[in-house]
């Protein structure tokens, strides 16, 4: 047998976020659906706007092998063009139609994105806490990932430790504002000190450092501003996602934008596609582009999340829980109780209380709450998060 030894061990290893969302619905069975209170995944509990409904009924009268057939790899030029002009309108920047490619989400994205620019051998750098199939798609380059913690405290780029971090290996960054699992904003100073350091280093180094900005959750977002990383540093590419802003994520559509400010970006999008048809993530949905045309400047309908947001903040307030203010995403970074947050998080599980332990990020001491739930769940978990709490201070 030849079966690939790396995939048996990936595929065989639980996700533990999806293991604890298959927990939950299990547990609402046996128990009922209002006693468990499942924070655990980032499903957005906001429906779809009407628009995307309304889209795809009249997409449906058009000629069938039209809308289901295939299109060029990166994308119909016209859903291209529409993202390209979403992206002139809000940011200012000349983008051009021929420099996005439309994905998969940005899970496909990524993928293609670190494949495209990291070699075997080199290193990506990330911030911890962070999404942790960063670290699988840049094994899948041959590269190796390094995590670079966070600011302490508040949870920005660590300017100083990551210029530490960059060496001659270093192919790129990945960023991700608004952040899971933290719910920060990098703001425009911590970009603007974070990008003068890479543009220095790629001068000292004589190589180009990419900035890979992950960006499904831009939309939801509380007040603060989030800078357009392109607009501040030439090298980027921005990994897109329709999966939060437009309430679709099973649907797996997004795309990749080559900054229009990079000297090369003709060459970096060969790249691109490159890396797409090497793992197979060509042609998006049709259909679902088609959508994405059409809706391209639909406003996201955060206001159920902020007020999950208060709801939560609230109650955390009032317990007397520490967490991060949540700026963005709809992910709320709670303390742990004790210094184990798997410890802690299996004694939230005995109280119907599903939280991610920071460990799933690669990060010590805290739990993440998903509050893109009904409000319900948040009202009804009070008295969980309350008991919880008074086991640790009996
Ligand atoms: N990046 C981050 C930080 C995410 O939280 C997610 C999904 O939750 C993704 C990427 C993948 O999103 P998509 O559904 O667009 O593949």
């Amino acid at each position: 047998m030849s079966l690939n030894q790396k995939y048996i061990g990936l595929g065989n290893q639980p996700n533990a976020i999806r293991e604890l969302f298959a927990y939950g619905q299990a547990r609402k069975a046996e128990i009922g659906d209002d006693k468990v209170y499942d924070f655990s995944i980032g499903n957005p509990s906001v429906p779809a706007p009407q628009k995307v409904a309304d889209t795809i009924t009249e997409l449906l009268k058009e000629p069938a092998d039209v809308l289901h057939g295939y299109s060029q790899s990166p994308g119909q030029m016209g859903v291209r063009q529409a993202v390209a002009g979403n992206i002139k309108r809000r940011f200012g920047i000349d983008a051009q139609a021929k420099h996005v490619y439309m994905t998969h989400g940005a899970a496909a994205g990524l993928a293609i994105a670190i494949n495209a620019v990291a070699l075997p051998g080199e290193e990506v750098i990330t911030v911890a806490p962070y999404f942790c199939e960063y670290k699988v798609w840049t094994e899948h380059a041959g590269a190796t990932l390094v995590e670079v913690p966070a600011r302490a405290g508040d949870f920005q780029i660590d300017v100083p430790a990551m210029e530490a971090a960059i060496n001659e290996k270093t192919a790129a960054i990945i960023i991700n504002s608004p952040n899971n699992p933290v719910g920060s904003i990098y703001s425009r100073e911590n970009l603007q000190e974070f990008t003068d350091m890479l543009r220095r280093k790629e001068e000292e180094l004589g190589r180009q450092l990419f900035l890979i900005s992950d960006e499904p959750y831009r939309e939801i977002t509380y007040g603060d501003e989030v800078p357009y990383v392109p607009c501040m540093y030439a090298d980027t590419l921005v990994c897109y996602s329709y999966s939060k802003s437009l309430s679709l994520p099973g649907e797996r559509i997004g795309y990749i934008y080559v900054s229009d400010t990079m000297e090369n970006a003709d060459e970096v999008f060969y790249a691109v596609s490159g890396s797409a048809r090497d793992q197979g993530y060509i042609c998006a949905s049709v259909l679902f582009q088609r959508v994405v045309e059409a809706c391209v400047d639909e406003p996201s309908d955060v206001e159920a999340y902020r007020a999950n947001r208060e709801l939560l903040t609230g109650i955390m307030d009032e317990l007397g829980y520490e967490y991060v203010q949540p700026q963005g995403a709809f992910y709320l970074w709670v303390k742990a109780l004790e210094d184990d947050d798997v410890a802690f998080c299996n004694r939230a599980k005995a109280h119907e209380l599903l939280l991610v332990p920071s460990s799933c990020f690669r990060s010590k001491g805290y739990a993440r709450v998903s509050y893109c739930v009904g409000a319900d769940v948040i009202r009804n978990s009070k008295q969980a998060f309350a008991d919880l709490k008074a086991e640790y201070d009996a």
